[in-house]
């Protein structure tokens, strides 16, 4: 089986061809660090860290670099409510976000560059844009893209020229010659961060430092460009036209955008002030609830996020992590152990087929759940040894595509299975002591609670129903 990828470019699936065989080069626009990050930022880091790890499971090699956006209108406005540096502001939450990142199990991106640290290639860039006559510098300073000098404008988004205008970040200007025209640099103004550049003082626009810092680090042509799905239009829109206008080249062979993650079915966003931070998140649940919720929506989706979900993907969890617990037999041989093989086989060859057909997580979850059954008839069966075992290694290696890690949590409420091993105890000895009422007692109340008990010659095994 091949990978098949939604590519938003030509609206089409489209067979995976990296430009360099068995290296895939991705960049995945991060976030602007001037806030406590919240999980609808945490959606996007996961969403590209379940591509780049099923991309190397596949065996490529993955570049994988994402920025910080740290010189930001947002970044201004907040410098001056709290009276901080911007730049400290910035650099704060750029390593929190670093750490949250870590504590969700992100695999760390090759290279994470900040606006901050690349504006000599800005410069640059935008220098030959104005060479080219793609860009134009206003009299106050200002430089813009001229639009109307790419006749390819408009081709990620199909938005035509002249609709260009509406839904942009770009304020409207005298100075502009056109209203789609959009900004590369920006004149300094008194309080704001500044650098020299050969058009005075300024700053660099939002959508050129992606364009340059993905340059910078992965050469003319990548992959992968990655991003939610709030940032086709217009940021990703010019991102190409102001690329492409400097190499001459196709600049991103495909373009993966994720669904924007919604709260009480309204789009999260700071403005609305409903937000679930990472932090929050993260003090309740394990970072393996949210992977399991955003994995069960697919990525392309909105995922719809409240108290219900998050629920959902508590009781996953912990069925997934029942396919660890370990064996209570030591069959090695006969049909229960043929079964597990070919169960185990199967499940393989199905979370694969799902991950090739546009990273289909939900398939591949469900795929996992058919192991965990499998794995949980063969540990009532009997089996043991290198056979289950080996049934086991499969599940971990592929809930590892995923992010997952399974362990018990420590902290309340979270791994009933402790406490189910507990009360399995005192129900042997009470079955030892012939107390037969109680011991009957003790699984019928499980079972009221969701956990099967089974008696077996081994012993009693349980597991979520
Ligand atoms: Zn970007």
């Amino acid at each position: 089986m091949s990978l098949v990828v939604y590519n938003t470019l030509t609206r089409e699936y489209e067979p995976f061809v990296t430009v360099e065989p068995g290296k895939v080069r991705m960049y995945v626009c991060g976030p602007t660090v001037y806030d406590e990050a919240h999980v609808g930022h945490a959606m996007s880091s996961i969403v590209f860290d379940f591509i780049r790890r099923y991309l190397e499971y596949k065996g490529y090699e993955v570049r994988h670099v994402m920025n910080f956006t740290d010189v930001d209108d947002k970044i201004i406005q907040r410098a001056r409510r709290t009276g901080e540096d911007p730049a400290a502001i910035a650099a704060r939450y750029a390593e929190k976000y670093q750490k949250q990142m870590e504590q969700l199990n992100v695999l760390r991106p090759t290279v994470l560059p900040r606006v901050s640290q690349t504006i000599p290639e800005i410069i640059q860039m935008v220098a030959d844009l104005i060479e080219k006559g793609h860009a134009y510098v206003t009299p106050a300073g200002d430089v813009y893209f001229r639009v109307r000098t790419d006749p390819d404008y408009g081709k990620l988004s199909r938005r035509r020229l002249e609709a260009a205008v509406s839904g942009t970040r770009v304020a409207t200007s005298e100075e502009k010659e056109d209203e789609g025209d959009f900004a590369l640099w920006k004149a300094a103004k008194p309080g704001e961060p500044s650098w020299d550049s050969p058009w005075g003082k300024g700053r660099p626009g939002w959508h050129i430092e992606c364009s340059a810092m993905s340059l910078h680090h992965l050469g003319d042509q990548i992959d992968i460009h990655g991003g939610g799905n709030d940032l086709i239009f217009p940021h990703h829109e010019n991102e190409i036209a102001q690329t492409e206008c400097y190499t001459g080249k196709p600049f991103a062979r495909y373009w993966l955008h994720n669904g924007m993650l919604q709260l009480k079915g309204e789009k999260m966003s700071k403005s609305l002030g409903n937000l679930v931070t990472i932090d929050e998140f993260l003090s309740r649940h394990s970072a393996d609830v949210l992977r399991v919720v955003i994995a069960g929506s697919g990525y392309r989706k909105p995922l719809a996020f409240n108290d219900d979900v998050v629920a959902d993907g508590e009781r996953a969890v912990e069925r997934l992590r029942g396919a660890l617990r370990p064996p209570t037999g030591n069959l090695v041989s006969g049909p229960a152990v043929d079964a597990l093989a070919s169960q185990t086989a199967k499940a393989r060859a199905d979370f694969e087929a799902a991950m090739d057909n546009d990273f289909n997580t939900a398939g591949a979850l469900a795929a996992l759940f058919e192991l965990v059954r499998a794995i949980n008839s063969a540990r009532d069966a009997g089996v043991g040894g290198q056979p289950f075992a080996e049934a086991q290694a499969t599940f971990r290696q592929l809930s590892s595509v995923l992010g997952l890690q399974l362990t018990a949590p420590r902290g309340e409420g979270q791994s009933i299975a402790p406490f189910v091993d507990l009360l399995l105890a005192v129900r042997q000895d009470l079955r030892k002591a012939k107390q037969w009422a109680l011991a009957d007692k003790i699984r019928d109340e499980l079972k009221a609670l969701g956990v099967i008990v089974e008696d077996t010659p081994q012993g009693s095994t349980w597991r979520l129903q």
